[in-house]
C-alpha cells in the first residue's frame, strides 16, 4: 500500500513542496522505489553516461568566512598556497592528455584586480594548449558582472556557484553578518552568471545544523524555479577549525546525511530531468561508493581531483576530505573501473554540456 502511494507522488507531473517532503522522509523500502525511478530517468533524458570535470583546486586563499569552511580566512592552523601557472598547466594537460574534456577550477574567494587577471590569462593559455577544445568550468564565488563576463570571453563557460541553502534565515545563520557574505548578493551573482552567457550550476549543502526536511525540499524548488542547468550539491560535514563546529552533537548522523544526499540527487533527477548533477567528493567522504551510488541514483558528473598531491591537504573545505594521497593516474583507472562495473559508460572527449541548457537557449531564442 505505503508503496502505491509514493508510487503515486513520483509519477505525479508536478511534485509539490509537500510531495517533496514526503519522498525526503521515505523510508529505506520506500526510498528504493524513488530511486529506480530516477535512475529510468536519468537513463531515458541524459544516458547511462558519465562525463569527467578534471579537479583543479588554485588556491585556499580566501577573503571570507563561512562558518562552515576549513579554509575561511579566520583559520590561522592552515598553510596557505597558490598554484604556479605551470602547476596549473600541467594539470590541465593531463586532464586533456587523459581525454577528459572538461576541467574545473576551483578557489578560494579573492576579488582583486591581480587574481582577476591571473584567472583570465589562465584560461587562455589553457585554451590554447588543447586547441580551445578543454571546455572550463569555473567556480571561484561572488565576482562582478564586469569579471564574469571577462572570465567568460577567456574561455570559461560553465560556473558553479552553490546558494548553500536557499532559506534566507539558515544562510544568516551559516554567515557572517556583513556585505561580504550577503544571500541577496548571492542570489544577484547567480543572475549575473545567467545572463552573462554561462551553463550555470548552484546547489546545497545536505545535513546543515538548523537544516529541515523542509529547508530541502525548498531547495529543490528553488533549483527549479531558478532553472539552473548543474547542480552540485552534498552532506555537511564538520570541520574543527570552524565556527559550526560547535554544533556538531547536534547534526544527523553520517549514514542519515548521506542517505539524504541520495535521495535530494535522486528527487532532483525526477523534478529536472535534463540537468547535470555531479557526484561530489562530500559523498565519497561519508561512504567509499558514495558517488559511484549517486550515479545510479541520478548524477552524471564526476571530478576527478588533478591537484598536485602537495596541496591536498591544505585545501580542507572539511573534515576527511579524500584522495590526499591519491594520484591522478590511479583515480583516473580506478573511477574508470568502477564506473564500468556499475554498468554506466565515460564519455571521453566529450563536453558532457548541460542538456537542460541547450534547451533553455533554444526556448529563448523561440
Ligand atoms: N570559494 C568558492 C569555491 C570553493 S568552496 C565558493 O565558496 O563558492 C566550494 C564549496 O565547498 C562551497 O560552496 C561549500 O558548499 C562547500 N563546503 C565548504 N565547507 C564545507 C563543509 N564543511 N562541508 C561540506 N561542504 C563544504
Ligand atoms: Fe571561502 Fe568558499 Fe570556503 Fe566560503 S566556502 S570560506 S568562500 S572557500
Amino acid at each position: 500500500m505505503l508503496e502505491t502511494s509514493i508510487d503515486a507522488i513520483i509519477n505525479k507531473e508536478i511534485l509539490t513542496k509537500e510531495d517533496l517532503v514526503r519522498l525526503l522522509s521515505s523510508s529505506e523500502e520506500e526510498s528504493a522505489v524513488v530511486f529506480k525511478k530516477a535512475a529510468e530517468i536519468k537513463a531515458k533524458y541524459v544516458g547511462r553516461k558519465v562525463y569527467f570535470r578534471g579537479l583543479i583546486e588554485y588556491s585556499n586563499r580566501c577573503k571570507k568566512n563561512c562558518f562552515y569552511c576549513g579554509v575561511r580566512a579566520g583559520n590561522t592552523q592552515t598553510g596557505r598556497y597558490e598554484l604556479t601557472d605551470d602547476e596549473v598547466l600541467e594539470a590541465a594537460k593531463f586532464a586533456w592528455e587523459n581525454k577528459y574534456a572538461s576541467l574545473v577550477i576551483q578557489s578560494g574567494e579573492r576579488n582583486d584586480k591581480a587574481f582577476i587577471k591571473r584567472i583570465g590569462g589562465l584560461l587562455q593559455s589553457i585554451k590554447q594548449l588543447s586547441g580551445g577544445k578543454l571546455g572550463i568550468t569555473l567556480s571561484m564565488g561572488e565576482q562582478t558582472e564586469e569579471t564574469y563576463r571577462y572570465w567568460y570571453d577567456c574561455g570559461a563557460h560553465r560556473y558553479l556557484l552553490r546558494i548553500e541553502t536557499s532559506s534566507r534565515k539558515l544562510f544568516e545563520k551559516l554567515h557572517p553578518h556583513n556585505a561580504l557574505h550577503c544571500y541577496d548578493r548571492r542570489l544577484e551573482a547567480l543572475h549575473s552568471l545567467k545572463k552573462s552567457g554561462y551553463q550555470v550550476g548552484t546547489g546545497v549543502m545536505i545535513g546543515l545544523p538548523f537544516q529541515t526536511i523542509e529547508n530541502l525540499a525548498e531547495d529543490l524548488m528553488f533549483f527549479k524555479n531558478f532553472d539552473i542547468d548543474m547542480v552540485g550539491m552534498g552532506p555537511y560535514i564538520e570541520h574543527e577549525q570552524t565556527p559550526l563546529y560547535k554544533y556538531s552533537d547536534q547534526l544527523l548522523s553520517r549514514t542519515e546525511r548521506f542517505n539524504l544526499s541520495m535521495k535530494m540527487v535522486a528527487l532532483l533527477r525526477i523534478i529536472m530531468k535534463d540537468i547535470n548533477i555531479a557526484a561530489t567528493t562530500a559523498m565519497q567522504t561519508l561512504d567509499p561508493q558514495g558517488r559511484e551510488k549517486a550515479i545510479l541514483y541520478g548524477a552524471n558528473v564526476i571530478m576527478p581531483n588533478l591537484t598536485s598531491l602537495k596541496y591536498r591537504e591544505d585545501y580542507m573545505l572539511y573534515a576527511d576530505k579524500p584522495g590526499i594521497t591519491e594520484d591522478p593516474e590511479d583515480s583516473r583507472s580506478y573511477l574508470e573501473s568502477r564506473i564500468k562495473m556499475i554498468g554506466e559508460t565515460i564519455g571521453y572527449n566529450e563536453w558532457g554540456d548541460s542538456k537542460h541548457f541547450a534547451a533553455r537557449n533554444i526556448n529563448h531564442t523561440d
